[in-house]
C-alpha cells in the first residue's frame, strides 16, 4: 500500500554493500535529491566509513543526500569482502535494523515520513518488510535489464526443471528468452559463482525472493535505456529504464558518488602526456583477482605490446595479497606504463588518449566504456560479467573476446594479439562511436531514460 497524499516526498535508499552496487544508486539518488526530493542513503556502518574517507571535504559539503547507516552484522574484523558471510549477516540483519531505522525516522520527522523505498535488486525482498510500513516500493537493478528478465523468469525455470536448487543450469542447454537477447551457458547467470556454490545457492535464493517482491513493485528502475535493451525491457513489468548513470559534470569529483577508494588522480596529468587514442587502459573493477602467473602473462603482454597503458592494480588483485611484477618489469615499463591503485574511472574513459578499455565487464564498466565510445577487449570474470561480454562482442560488436588457454590462463600471445586486432579493426570503432551517440540522445532532455527519469520524479512528488 502506498501512502502518498500531500506528505512531502522523502525517499529512503538501500543499496547491496559492494562497490558496482552502492556507486550507481548514489548516482541515482543525488539526481533525485537535485530535484528538490529528501534523499535519505542508508549504507552498512563500514561502506559508509569508506564512501567518507574516500571524500574530499568540499565533496562532503557539496553533498546534497542526508548519508546514513546501520550495522551489517558482521565482527569488526571480518574483512566484509562479497561472499557468504556477508550476504548471510545481510539478511539475518538487515530486515530489523532498517525497520528501526524507518519507525525512528518517522517518529521523529511526521512531516517528512519515509515515502518510497528504493533498494537494489539483490536485497530487493526487504521491500516486503519496508511496505508495511507504509513505504512505496521500488526496485533498482544497477545491471542490464537482461539481467533482470532473467531474474523475473526463476520461478518459470525451476518449474520447467531448467534449474536446480542451487540455481545450476540442470541441463547443459542455453537459457534463452528472447531473439535479441544472447542466450545464457550454464556460468553466465547472475548469481554463477561456479567455483564457490554455497555462496551461488544464497545468491540465487535472495535474486528468486527479490524477483517474487519485484512483481509487486510500482517501478523497476534499470540502469540501461530502451534502445540499447529494448527485448529485455518487454519482459518486465513496470520497467523504468532510466541509464546509463554516468557523471556528465567534468568539474565534479566522481568520489561524491560512493567510491570506496581514494582516486588517484595523478593519472590525469600522465594522460594528457599520451597522444591522442594511444592508451589501454586496464581495470578489472572492485571484486576480481587473479593467480601470479595470470598476473604475469598480463603484465609481459602490456609491456611487450610496447603501447602506453594505464593499469589499474588493487591491493588485493592478486588473489587478497600485493601483486608482484615481471623482474624488472616496472623500470623496463616506466616511461610508458602506469599503475595505479583506483582511478578516477569515467573521467579516464573520457579522456581523448584512451584507445580501449581491457575489462572485466563489469556493468558498471560496460555502460561507462559505451558511453565514452571506448572499444572493449573483454576479461569476464564471474556473475553476469559474461553475459555482458556476449552483448559487447556479439550483439553491439565494440570489443573482442580474451580467451584462455587449455590452462584457463590469458596468455601475453592472446592478450597482444588481441589488443592489435582490436586496435586495427575499423568497424569496431565506429560501432562504438554510435553506441555513444546513442547514449547521448537518451539521456538528452528529450531522450527515453530523461523522460523516464522525469516521470518518475513527478510520480514521487504527486
Ligand atoms: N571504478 C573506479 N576506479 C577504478 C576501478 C573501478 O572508479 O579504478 C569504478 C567503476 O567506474 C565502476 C565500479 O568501480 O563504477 C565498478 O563496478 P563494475 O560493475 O564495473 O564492477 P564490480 O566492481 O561490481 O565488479
Amino acid at each position: 500500500m502506498a501512502v502518498k497524499g500531500k506528505r512531502r516526498p522523502h525517499v529512503l535508499a538501500v543499496p547491496f554493500p559492494a562497490q558496482g552496487h552502492v556507486r550507481p544508486l548514489m548516482k541515482l539518488c543525488r539526481r533525485i535529491a537535485s530535484r528538490g526530493i529528501k534523499v535519505t542513503f542508508v549504507n552498512t556502518e563500514y561502506i559508509h566509513g569508506k564512501v567518507f574517507a574516500a571524500m574530499s571535504e568540499e565533496d562532503k559539503k557539496k553533498n546534497s543526500m542526508q548519508l546514513i547507516s546501520i550495522p551489517d552484522g558482521l565482527p569488526p574484523e571480518d574483512d566484509r569482502s562479497p561472499g557468504i558471510e556477508l550476504m548471510e549477516s545481510v539478511i539475518r540483519t538487515m530486515p530489523g535494523n532498517l525497520t528501526n531505522l524507518i519507525e525512528k525516522i518517522n517518529c521523529e520527522n511526521s512531516g517528512e515520513k519515509i515515502t518510497c523505498v528504493i533498494a537494489d535488486i539483490t536485497i530487493g525482498w526487504i521491500l516486503d518488510v519496508t511496505q508495511k510500513l507504509g513505504a512505496e516500493s521500488v526496485v533498482f537493478h544497477p545491471a542490464a535489464a537482461a539481467g533482470m528478465a532473467m531474474i523475473l523468469q526463476i520461478p518459470k525455470l525451476i518449474r520447467a526443471g531448467n534449474l536446480d536448487t542451487y540455481g545450476s543450469v540442470t541441463k547443459n542447454e542455453l537459457i534463452d528468452l528472447s531473439d535479441n537477447i544472447p542466450p545464457w551457458r550454464r556460468n553466465e547467470l547472475t548469481w554463477s559463482i561456479p567455483g564457490d556454490l554455497k555462496t551461488q545457492k544464497i545468491a540465487f535464493e535472495c535474486f528468486a525472493a527479490a524477483g517474487k517482491t519485484a512483481n509487486h513493485a510500482k517501478w523497476m528502475l534499470c540502469n540501461t535505456f530502451n534502445e540499447l535493451e529494448s527485448s529485455a525491457g518487454n519482459l518486465i513489468p513496470n520497467f523504468l529504464p532510466i541509464g546509463p548513470l554516468v557523471s556528465t559534470n567534468k568539474q565534479e569529483s566522481s568520489a561524491i558518488d560512493g567510491s570506496f577508494w581514494l582516486e588517484d588522480t595523478t593519472c590525469f596529468s600522465w594522460l594528457e602526456e599520451q597522444p591522442i587514442g594511444s592508451v589501454i587502459y586496464v581495470s578489472f573493477g572492485s571484486i576480481a583477482v587473479f593467480c601470479q602467473d595470470q598476473l604475469n602473462e598480463l603484465a609481459l603482454a602490456l609491456e611487450l605490446s610496447g603501447r602506453p597503458f594505464l593499469w589499474v592494480v588493487r591491493s588485493n588483485l592478486a588473489n587478497g595479497s600485493s601483486v608482484k611484477y615481471p623482474n624488472g618489469f616496472r623500470e623496463r615499463v616506466a616511461k610508458r606504463g602506469k599503475i595505479v591503485e583506483w582511478a578516477p574511472q569515467e573521467k579516464v574513459l573520457a579522456h581523448s588518449s584512451i584507445a580501449c578499455f581491457l575489462s572485466h565487464c563489469g556493468w558498471n564498466s560496460t555502460v561507462e566504456g559505451l558511453s565514452m565510445g571506448v572499444p572493449f577487449l573483454c576479461w569476464p570474470y564471474f556473475s553476469d560479467q559474461f553475459h555482458n561480454q556476449n552483448y559487447i562482442c556479439d550483439v553491439w560488436k565494440i570489443g573482442l573476446r580474451l580467451n584462455p588457454d587449455e590452462n584457463g590462463l590469458r596468455s601475453r600471445h592472446e592478450i597482444m594479439t588481441k589488443i592489435e586486432m582490436l586496435l586495427s579493426e575499423y568497424r569496431i570503432k565506429v560501432s562504438a562511436i554510435k553506441l555513444k551517440e546513442m547514449v547521448l540522445k537518451n539521456v538528452s532532455g528529450l531522450g527515453s531514460s530523461s523522460q523516464n527519469f522525469d516521470r518518475f520524479i513527478d510520480h514521487l512528488k504527486n
